[in-house]
């Protein structure tokens, strides 16, 4: 144990030192296809090595080849942060690793997810009695929750979602055997309800704070669609839910308490590291129905099921801790801090790229994604995004909307300051000036 509690001093010591000099290192990494590769030995040691052999390791080599997600001027997709307590309780979640097959094999783990997927149904005003699971990710929580709906209604096949929804929609209905009906959006990129076909549809995906532009589909006339069908209702709420903690911005999440399940992901709004992707469900016995098979070896005397029997996968790490960690230490008041203080910044931005001439802003913005470009053609746009992300100092990403390029500052980086937006901006004109 010596060792381990000298090691873990070294290897805290250099995740808070990393934490301190982020904001030095280039944000995009510099490195080329192969780079790492070449640098690291082809084949395992025959012997053993000390853990400060990996740590040098991870510091000299690995780290240039690293892209900074936790750097303050990290503007790409949708910026993520690991908070200190959720980095300290993924430690201990490591430590403990527990395997959740079975309420038996871990009682903490299982009672704790129930009790964590409450308190932030609460934290989210979503309904009462919701059922709530962790999965790994959005992409796996939107499989789960279509598996559900098909189990209801296995003769119809279709899943309608909007032409903005994400690409993990059609990828679990290729899975599931299903087909996706696209539905055209109007002029702010929210699905067209005049345009709803619900033709042998087993679900409807609505989106709240969609990939490109974090626009708001109109989820009450969706729901109303699918109670006259009798459809299930299912929410990607994956980067906005989060936002629903500040009772301000409930407005954008009208309807989403009339839905089947809900999906928003932790690990994208919420601070706590990836990956963390919270599933509701109003009805969870569909979910069972699809998933709840139990082979005789994980039989057991208890009355109480594993959360397994609600999604695919049999093992399951501690994910609760990490997001307990986070919910104890932020409280309500500093999750709704975070949220407010990141559209404050997208605001600013936004109205800065407003003001200027030769800039334009390419959509509505909607909670703390802003989607802009430059007057002038896409090849001009590209190359100023490719320019500034070379230059280290910021990282963006781009969209396609209505066939034109568009930049998309994305803010969502616990460290992120209004200086951080301003050496963004700075950097954009001055890039762009000399295109
Ligand atoms: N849904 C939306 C709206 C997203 O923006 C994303 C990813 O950014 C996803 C789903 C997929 O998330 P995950 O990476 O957790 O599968």
């Amino acid at each position: 144990m010596t060792g381990f509690r000298d090691d873990g001093r070294e290897a805290l010591e250099w995740a808070a030192r990393y934490l301190e000099r982020v904001d030095e290192l280039p944000v995009l990494s510099q490195v080329d296809p192969g780079e790492l590769r070449s640098r690291l030995p082809a084949s395992p040691p025959d012997e053993a090595e000390p853990f400060s052999a990996v740590l040098r390791d991870v510091e000299e080599i690995l780290l240039p080849a690293m892209t900074h997600w936790q750097s303050p001027r990290y503007f790409g997709y949708f910026a993520i942060s690991s908070s200190e307590p959720a980095i300290l309780a993924e430690l201990l979640a490591a430590a403990l690793n527990q395997n959740a097959i079975l309420w038996r094999t871990s009682p903490a783990s299982t009672e704790l997810e129930g009790v964590v997927l409450d308190w932030v149904a609460e934290l989210l005003a979503l309904p009462v009695g919701w059922h709530g699971h962790i999965e790994d990710t959005a992409s796996t929580s939107t499989l789960v929750a279509l598996a559900g709906a098909r189990e209801l209604a296995p003769e119809r096949r279709v899943v309608v979602a909007s032409e903005h929804a994400h690409s993990s929609v059609e990828k679990a209905v290729k899975t599931l055997g299903l087909e996706l009906r696209r539905t055209p959006v109007d002029d702010a990129f929210r699905l067209r309800p005049d345009a709803l076909d619900l033709t042998g549809a087993c679900a409807v995906v609505a989106t709240v704070g969609t990939t490109s532009t974090a626009s708001v589909d109109p989820v009450p006339a969706m729901a109303d669609a699918c109670v006259r069908d009798g459809v299930w209702l299912h929410v990607d709420a994956a980067y906005a839910g989060s936002a629903m903690v500040c009772p301000e911005l409930r407005w954008a999440f009208e309807g989403v308490d009339r839905a089947d399940s809900l999906v928003v992901n932790a690990h994208k709004w919420m601070l706590v590291p990836v990956d963390c992707s919270l599933l509701w469900s109003r009805r969870p016995e569909a979910l069972r129905a699809a998933f709840g098979l139990v082979p005789e070896y994980l039989r057991t005397a208890e009355a109480t099921e594993g959360i397994g029997e609600y999604g695919l996968a049999l093992g399951r790490r501690f994910r609760s801790l990490k997001l307990w960690a986070v919910l104890r230490c932020y409280g309500r008041t500093g999750l709704q801090r975070l949220i407010r203080e990141h559209i404050r910044l997208a605001e600013l931005f936004e109205s800065w790229v407003r003001d200027e001439a030769g800039w334009e802003i390419s959509a509505p913005r909607h909670f703390s994604l802003v989607c802009f470009r430059r007057e002038g053609s896409d090849e001009a746009n590209e190359e100023l995004l490719e320019r500034v992300n070379a230059s280290g100092e910021i990282f963006l990403s781009h969209t396609k909307l209505d066939g034109r390029y568009v930049l998309r500052l994305a803010i969502g980086q616990e460290r992120t300051t209004e200086d951080d937006v301003r050496v963004a901006w700075d950097l954009l004109r001055r890039d762009a000036a000399g295109l």
